[in-house]
């Protein structure tokens, strides 16, 4: 799988341009109606059961892509 690192969340994803890139939500979820709907279209991912570091925090539904935050001083992999 593909893993990116990004400073902000992208509008689309770089590697395929599908729209919109979806945020992971990570520990237990409780799914509403509304939560699935997101789900769907792409806006929400679920990322598993457990939270932690150096985990991506957005990723593309379409093609699989993950982003991670580049928040630290560390190089950019781009
Ligand atoms: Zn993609």
């Amino acid at each position: 799988m593909k893993r990116l690192n990004v400073a902000e969340m992208p509008e689309a994803c770089p590697s395929c341009g599908f729209v919109p890139v979806g945020t992971i939500y990570y520990g237990e979820i409780e799914i509403s109606d509304r939560f699935q709907e997101e789900v769907l279209s792409g806006r929400t991912i679920i990322g598993g059961p457990c939270g932690g570091t150096n985990l991506p925090k957005w990723a593309c539904k379409n093609c699989g892509c993950e982003f991670m935050h580049d928040e630290d001083d560390e190089a950019c992999i781009m």
